[in-house]
């Protein structure tokens, strides 16, 4: 179907620089033309007036609809990549949390040549136990090259980022590590002083973990990691579902970074655990039994355990908290985090020749369809 073509006409197509109407030739998985197109014989889909945009990237997704990639097991991962594919996500890293090595290598070999997953996230094992959330500290490990890697000897190329502690002695030896293999050195987990971050992100490490969770508040007097990491040129991740950082916070975030013309380092993530797309109850997040209620998911101790979000939300709480127009608040979810990655152009982008991963959305920005190189593998009643 694909490799024939595909016209989708009728759209409201949302680029950087705002909404235009026109339609969308995609051709062998690719955007072929954008604009007003004709390609007579081509089977077309009827946007009717639906918002056209780049498929949703996710940096930071450990399940969903009741799948864990901790589990280490293919067809669960296909679970959770299909389950996104419904928010309009088409790309994640799958994000294994800190656990003994052995079984985040586990989890990291059963993720090999499922589709949507542009790679992995590994949130540890070299993170601070003061601030270790809801992740086990019972896995962490001090940071040393050897085990780093030990870690990821055999996936060099899947591993994309890895969030660390930059405090910890010996950790800003693992810059050079992570680099080594092409990954993103973020930080994360944190209770570095706002010294200790702005040093690591002098040297190197140039992301940061879920902005605000896991790390020391903004203080007038300690402003801690959030405040270095906002003076930084570091991209980073938030997670926008209105209980992980205050509505105003994501506000506050805003403003600052549009003010320095910087919105382009922020991305919003979802850090969706197992919970997300199912009923209240009780779930797992990395081998830990959690509990979702009112749509936020804890240990039994209240500690927030990742979240039930997906992106089409965190996308609309985006425009309510922080008054962002929809092609900024898309950004945040396609460009940026596509930036991230070195993807950029390719993936993330309306753009003749980029990847036809792409999201139809209603006017109330649920959403209608989902493609994947140019193929259809979600639709509400659409097509
Ligand atoms: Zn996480």
């Amino acid at each position: 179907m694909a490799r024939a073509g595909l016209l989708i006409r009728g759209a409201r197509l949302v680029f950087p620089s705002g909404v235009r109407d026109g339609d969308c030739l995609v051709r062998e998985g690719k955007i072929a033309a954008l604009g007003e197109v004709k390609a007579p014989g081509t089977r077309v889909l009827d946007a009717d007036g639906r918002y056209l945009a780049p498929g949703f990237l996710d940096l930071h997704v450990h399940g969903g609809a009741g799948a864990d990639f901790a589990d280490g097991d293919p067809e669960a991962a296909q679970a959770i990549v299909r389950f996104h594919a419904g928010h309009g996500t088409t790309g994640l890293l799958a994000t294994i949390a800190s656990a003994p090595v052995e079984r985040m290598r586990k989890a990291i070999a059963a993720l090999a040549g499922v589709p949507g997953i542009l790679g992995v996230h590994l949130e540890g094992p070299f993170l601070n136990p003061e601030k270790a959330g809801a992740l086990d500290p019972e896995g962490f490990l001090p940071p040393s090259r050897e085990a780093f890697r030990k870690l990821v000897a055999g996936f060099e190329t899947e591993v994309r980022v890895v969030t660390f502690a930059p405090e910890l002695p010996g950790a800003l030896d693992l810059v050079a590590e992570i680099q080594g293999i092409g990954a993103v050195p973020a930080i994360g987990h944190t209770a570095a002083t706002y010294e200790q971050a702005s040093v690591a992100l002098r040297h190197g490490a140039h992301h940061v973990t879920h902005l605000g969770n896991a790390m020391g508040g903004l203080h007038h007097r300690g402003p801690g990691c959030v405040g270095a990491a906002l003076l930084s040129a570091a991209s980073l991740e938030l997670i926008c579902d209105g209980v992980h950082v205050h509505p105003a916070f994501v506000h506050l975030v805003v403003e600052f970074l549009r003010g320095r013309g910087d919105l382009h380092r922020l991305c919003l993530v979802t850090d969706a655990t197992s919970a997300a797309g199912m009923p209240d109850g009780r779930w797992r997040f990395a081998n830990r039994e959690v509990r979702l209620q009112h749509g936020e998911v804890r240990l039994a101790d209240g500690t927030l355990a990742g979240s039930a979000l997906t992106l089409d939300r965190a996308i609309r709480n985006a425009i309510r908290f922080a008054n962002l127009p929809l092609e900024d608040a898309l950004s945040l979810v396609t460009a940026n985090p596509a930036h991230v990655l070195g993807i950029g152009g390719e993936r993330g982008a309306l753009a003749v020749g980029a990847t036809a991963d792409l999201v139809l959305l209603d006017p109330d920005l649920t959403v209608g369809a989902t493609l994947r190189a140019g193929e259809i593998i979600f639709s509400h009643n659409l097509f």
